[in-house]
């Protein structure tokens, strides 16, 4: 067992928290909020200072961005003809919800039932609810699902656009519902997307819940810094090693350290501090703590495929951005009424479809998209354009993040394994089907000039699933690599607590025991939501823990 030498000259805290994302911005409000408690976040990227971040287009220019984007890729994956794929994650604060694509979409209330099924007690969908709804604005109002007076804002699209009113048409004549709120009663059928936005601005976490809680004394925010190791007396965590340019500093936690890094910087934060697989760490020359061979596996993700469209009317984003006129004309609309083609987010509208009639609930989600690229964050096609692509909810594929290397700057393998399980394999190949079916809708091939990609030249399963290995990509929602659970695998129990650990939490999207059926920063909160009450409750049981006053 490795045991610290303490610095009576560090800085000392309550709660010391690991990444300034979507879960860690609400943490680090949560556990403030009271005064009691001394708090330090500690994010590896920079301000949320780059215009683009608050745009809601601006997410386009985010990819490729060092200041702000991790710029992870995966390991060749074999199933994808070896291609590594891009995995974007926000390095900046806010984490990935100050560059991701703003869709709000909760997940299926059986995602939830289906994490308590699997004996996560207090994880079933009317235990999260509370959270969902605590944490929302919604600009609907309230009802028995929706929350205001949240720090997360969300909003509808600014206004209708003509592709997406037929898309949404060409569903319902393909036989799936229109649904107008996708976090509603039922997710499947065809409808717009909501945006965790305000008024034409982006709604990260940065901004809702970190910007209102930084005037607070009992909280302190260091940027540009890396945590490089957990720092541990026994089993129990004690504080916390991070480097800021050339410089390591040592903070100390009276109260808990808790990692929300996310779903490739929690993990391999575990494995540098000594806690993973064993012989991993070994091969690396990281002395063992405690051998977890859960941590950094069970990694799930969306993959998605694109299919591709020339449309025949300039009525396409890329008709807009392709032409200074018009662009200026959209920047000045945007300026003046926060309307048009800037608001928009990485979907503008949506179909959750069951590809086979006997399951109870969506298996795919189609986003559909008012421009058409060859890449995220690419140019936009010289010519009309637009997109939809499919994406698999549940896949069974299970990949894993692995250290490289005992240095914390280098980042680890990531390999998802996309495609290893059949039926993922299987669900796509009919989602492609299901997503032609419903651009054959009359009311759809209107606009449709051609089908770039694919192509009419693709139609049997062995086509789709070609084409499919030849582009898939990720749809950016990476978990479970920390996963919550009670068996040997797992590696935190149902209050987010590492096992065999304590004063050690997890907190961020790596603890999903499965991932959410859509798109996952609104999970994410609601975990940092649900995190915070647990580690606030717990706090009071402990007393007389020394809590500062
Ligand atoms: C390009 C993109 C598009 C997406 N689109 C959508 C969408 O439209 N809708 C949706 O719901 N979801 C979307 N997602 C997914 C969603 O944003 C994530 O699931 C969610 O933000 C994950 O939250 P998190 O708290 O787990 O991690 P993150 O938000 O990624 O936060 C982790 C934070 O920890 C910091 N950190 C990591 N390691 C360290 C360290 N060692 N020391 C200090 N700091 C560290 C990181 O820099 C980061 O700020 C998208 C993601 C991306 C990347």
């Amino acid at each position: 067992m490795s045991t610290t030498n303490f610095s009576a000259n560090a800085a000392h805290f309550d709660y010391i928290i690991v990444g300034a994302g979507s879960a860690g911005c609400v943490l680090a409000n949560r556990l403030t909020a009271s005064g009691r408690h001394r708090v330090l976040l500690l994010e590896a990227g920079g301000r949320d200072s780059n215009i683009w971040i608050h745009i809601p287009l601006g997410y386009g220019k985010l990819f490729d961005n060092p200041k702000v984007n991790w710029l992870y890729k995966t390991e060749p994956e074999p199933e994808l003809n070896n291609r590594r794929v891009i995995q974007p994650r926000g390095k900046v604060l806010g984490g990935s919800s100050s560059i991701n694509g703003l869709l709000y979409i909760r997940g299926q209330h059986e995602d939830y039932d289906h994490w308590r099924q699997l004996g996560n007690a207090g994880w079933a969908f009317k235990d999260v609810l509370p959270y969902f709804m605590t944490a929302e604005t919604q600009q609907r109002g309230a009802d028995e699902l929706h929350g205001v007076g949240g720090p997360l804002a969300v909003s509808d699209v600014s206004e209708p656009h003509p592709l997406c009113e037929a898309f949404i048409e060409a569903a319902v004549q393909a036989g799936y519902p229109r649904n107008d709120d996708f976090n509603g009663p039922k997710q499947e059928g065809a409808g717009y997307f909501q945006l965790t936005t305000k008024n034409g601005r982006r709604w990260s976490t940065a901004v809702g819940y970190l910007r209102p809680a930084r005037k607070r004394p009992n909280l302190t925010v260091i940027s540009d810094a890396l945590a490089t190791r957990v720092l541990f007396s026994g089993r129990r965590a004690v504080g916390v090693e991070y480097r800021q340019g050339n410089t390591t500093h040592t903070a100390y936690a009276d109260g808990e350290v808790i990692l929300s890094g996310g779903a490739f910087n929690s993990p391999q934060l575990l494995q540098l501090s000594g806690v993973g697989p064993a012989q991993l760490l070994r091969d690396h020359g990281i002395e063992v703590i405690a051998d977890m061979p859960g941590v950094g596996h069970d990694l799930q993700d969306h993959l998605q495929i694109r299919m591709q469209y020339r449309c025949t009317e300039p009525i396409t984003m890329n008709d807009v951005i392709n032409d200074w006129r018009h662009r200026y004309a959209e920047g000045l609309r945007y300026l003046v009424s926060r309307k048009g083609l800037l608001t928009i987010g990485a979907g503008y509208a949506a179909a959750f479809i069951r590809t086979r009639p006997e399951l109870a609930t969506p298996d795919v989600q189609v986003h559909f998209l008012i421009f058409s690229a060859d890449a995220a964050g690419a140019t936009l096609h010289p010519f009309s354009g637009f997109m939809a692509s499919v994406c698999q909810l549940r896949p069974e594929s299970r990949g894993f993040v692995h250290i490289k290397s005992a240095d914390p700057a280098v980042p680890p393998a990531i390999q998802p394994r996309y495609f290893t399980a059949q039926l993922d394999r299987d669900t796509i190949v009919a989602g492609l089907k299901a997503l032609r079916g419903i651009m054959n809708q009359k009311v759809m091939r209107q606009y449709i000039a051609e089908e770039l990609q694919p192509g009419e030249a693709c139609v049997s399963d062995e086509d789709f699933l070609a084409f499919s290995r030849a582009t898939a990509t990720t749809v950016y929602h990476p978990t479970s690599t920390c996963r919550m659970g009670s068996d040997p695998n797992a590696v935190v129990d149902e209050r987010l607590r590492v096992h065999g650990f304590e004063r050690l939490r997890v907190v961020d999207a790596s603890i999903m025991p499965t991932v959410a059926s859509g798109n996952t920063n609104a999970a994410a909160v609601m975990i940092g939501e649900k995190g915070s009450d647990m580690i606030l409750q717990d706090a009071a049981a402990s007393a007389p823990m020394a809590m500062s006053a």
